[in-house]
């Protein structure tokens, strides 16, 4: 039976941060998904925040041109909109950042099956046994440690006796080439907020010069995502004179809510990413968390597999980080409770005043996102080659 130090399941950006952060760290990590490709279902729209542009680096070629315009919209087409000086966010081109990351994890040592499905996992002692299974085949395989990275509806969680999401919205969009003809303006995120549409979140453009990202999210109870991006598409059209290109893909999923899970580990494993909660409650952002959380990770766990003191993993304390949800949480409630267009429609003057763009500019441009768990000398312990290349 082969043995390893760690087994990671699931290859989304956790997945493939965490692994290769541990083995750049000297363990034997082995790194699983049910994908036969990291090409297949991306299902996220991939926008970084200047945050993580500042605090990771990302390969070649990776990343959208900047974006620092955002326009927010009632459903009345009122609109206002916000600038930055500093470049706040930037389409990630998702294939090539999974491909590189996962060559990364391979030239790291990191020994990779795709195309492996998790299926069950049990523990005695200080060691856990977990049976995969590809093409058929099962395969037992016995590890240290096993980490849940595996999306938002986790199937490690529970076989860890680990907390689960509960709360989420989904989102649902499409994805455009550029139009032919002369270049629009400049890149800019345009937001939506109609509660029907998209209840309890926002409808959303996302133009960078070379792609278009039209998506809309919101509380499952309450709508029926295709239809209302189909809505969302002629809203489009109406209100913003808007021409996409060629139709090139469809993504969407589910987003975890509920703000980060409170036991997000034990002696056996751990979560990270979407399947420890790891999202803003309040912009839905994962992207951000999951990179930050999965490289902390690595570096406790790398330090309790070392020294076997459990107490290297006391930061990686799911309730006690989650009261730094409190505030954010507590706005999603808000968002969630604006049932009717005419009411935001009616309320819209008082965001587009200095208070409410203030706030507005605080949301969409603060560096508040995720709490960072370690001091950045030791994140840097396990920083990027950024020499590999996607192949
Ligand atoms: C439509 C949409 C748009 C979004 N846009 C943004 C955005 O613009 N910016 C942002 O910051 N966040 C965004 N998010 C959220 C963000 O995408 C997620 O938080 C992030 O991608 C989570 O990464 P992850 O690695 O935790 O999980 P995932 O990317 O979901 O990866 C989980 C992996 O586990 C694998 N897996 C699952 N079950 C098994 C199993 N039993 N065995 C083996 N493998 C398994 C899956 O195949 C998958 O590859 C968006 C989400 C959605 C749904």
């Amino acid at each position: 039976m082969k043995q390893y130090d760690v087994v990671v399941i699931g290859t989304g950006l956790a997945g493939l941060e965490v692994a290769r952060s541990l083995a750049v760290l000297g363990k034997k990590v082995r790194l699983v998904d049910a994908k036969a490709s990291l090409a297949d279902r991306v299902h996220t729209t991939g926008i970084f925040v200047r945050r993580t542009l500042e605090d990771f680096k990302f390969p070649k070629d990776c990343l959208g041109p900047v974006v620092r315009d955002v326009s927010l919209y009632a459903p009345n087409g009122s609109r206002f909109s916000l600038s930055s000086a500093q470049d706040e966010f930037r389409v990630g081109r998702m294939k090539k950042i999974y491909q590189t990351w996962l060559n990364q994890c391979r030239t790291t040592g990191v020994e990779v099956s795709l195309n492996t499905r998790f299926e069950t996992l049990s523990s005695s002692g200080s060691s856990s046994y977990v049976r995969l299974r590809s093409n058929g085949q099962q395969e037992k395989i016995k590890t240290r440690f096993t980490i849940a990275a595996d999306g938002a509806q986790s199937h490690v969680a529970p076989a860890l006796g680990l907390s689960e999401n509960k709360k989420w919205i989904v989102g649902f969009e499409e994805v455009y080439e550029a139009s032919a003809g002369p270049p629009r303006s400049e890149p800019r995120f345009h937001c939506l907020i109609d509660p029907v549409l998209a209840p309890g979140y926002i409808a959303w453009l996302v133009d960078d010069g070379e792609e278009t990202h039209l998506g809309v999210g919101g509380n499952p109870k309450q709508f029926e995502p295709k239809k209302a991006l189909a809505e969302f598409k002629s809203w489009v059209h109406r209100h913003l004179d808007f021409e996409t290109g060629r139709r090139i893909e469809q993504r969407g999923g589910r987003i975890p809510v509920g703000g980060l899970l409170p036991q997000i580990y034990n002696h056996h494993g751990m979560l990270v990413g979407d399947a420890a909660g790891a999202v803003s409650p309040l912009t839905a952002g994962g992207l951000d968390p999951c990179l930050r959380l999965s490289r902390s990770a690595a570096i406790l766990l790398n330090e309790y597999l070392a020294t076997g003191q459990f107490s290297a993993l006391d930061t990686y304390h799911g309730s006690r980080l989650r009261k730094r949800f409190f505030k954010r949480l507590l706005m999603r409630r808000v968002l969630s409770s604006i049932r009717s267009r005419k009411m935001v429609n009616l309320f819209w003057p008082m965001l587009n005043n200095r208070a409410g763009r203030a706030f507005a500019h605080q949301i969409f441009f603060g560096r508040g996102s995720f709490p960072d768990l370690l001091s950045s000398e030791k994140t840097s312990l396990v920083d990027w080659d950024v020499s590999v290349q996607p192949t």
